[in-house]
């Protein structure tokens, strides 16, 4: 099982190289998150002897167990943030790519001290899914606007997830309003470091850098399926 967490890796690696010399992209700058939600510590052990050293976890108590051994790897927080959970993600992570209220940016904001900023993403839920977290597009303006000065905070671009669908005309469509979002911002703002766009899972990895994306998060192609869990 272990073993293959490196293979699985390799081949990983090698969709992203594929997908980025398709669309003329290095694939120097696509960055890959392996999510290691609900998997055994060992497994990411072996992923870091393979060179993988950007983590994303979903439920902070888990996390915080892998972190602690860990402290070495850089940790992506990809789930949703309540807000008697910000005070442990403000001090353990490096990334949060799930930012989706002003009020969880003013207690992170409040909660990192005197670490280096923190590396936050606004989530926008871009296929208007109910089930989706995420802010509404066209709320991104007013919330930059609340956000920016918070000085615990570095801005650093957006995240989706979309719809489960295999359609990939839709999964082109919501990735390229993203990525058109980013734009649109950055022409209103002059925020020096906002160019992220962290949109891509196992699923729809391709359609995801076809269209800009910087950041692929990937669990189950190199951990493995996970099973459903409750929360
Ligand atoms: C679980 C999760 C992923 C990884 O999904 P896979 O389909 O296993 O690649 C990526 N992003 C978020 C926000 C997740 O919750």
């Amino acid at each position: 099982m272990l073993n293959l967490v490196s293979d699985n890796l390799l081949r990983v690696k090698e969709r992203i190289k594929t997908a980025c010399l398709k669309h003329g992209r290095n694939a120097g700058d696509v960055k890959l998150v392996a999510v290691s939600k609900t998997k055994p510590i060992e497994m990411l052990y072996m992923a870091m002897e393979k060179g993988q050293s950007e983590f994303g976890e979903n439920y902070v108590q888990d996390a915080l167990a892998k972190i602690n051994v860990l402290p070495q790897a850089t940790w992506h927080f990809i789930g949703n943030i309540q807000s008697n959970k910000t005070q442990l993600i403000a001090n353990n992570f490096n990334w949060v790519h799930s930012l989706a209220s002003v009020k969880v940016a003013r207690r992170l904001n409040k909660q990192r001290g005197t670490k280096e900023p923190l590396n936050v993403l606004l989530q926008v839920n871009v296929s208007k899914d109910p089930a989706k977290t995420g802010i509404r597009a066209d709320t991104a303006n007013q919330i930059l606007e609340e956000i920016q000065d918070l000085e615990n905070l570095k801005l650093r671009g957006l995240m989706t997830i979309t719809e489960n669908t295999e359609d990939q005309s839709k999964q082109h469509q919501h990735f390229a309003r993203l990525s058109q979002i980013l734009e649109e911002l950055n022409s209103q703002y002059s925020l020096p470091d906002f160019n992220q766009l962290s949109m891509g899972m196992t699923r729809d990895l391709e359609a995801a850098i076809a269209e800009g994306s910087t950041i692929v998060r990937i669990g189950t192609d190199i951990f493995g399926a996970r099973e459903t869990r409750a929360r």
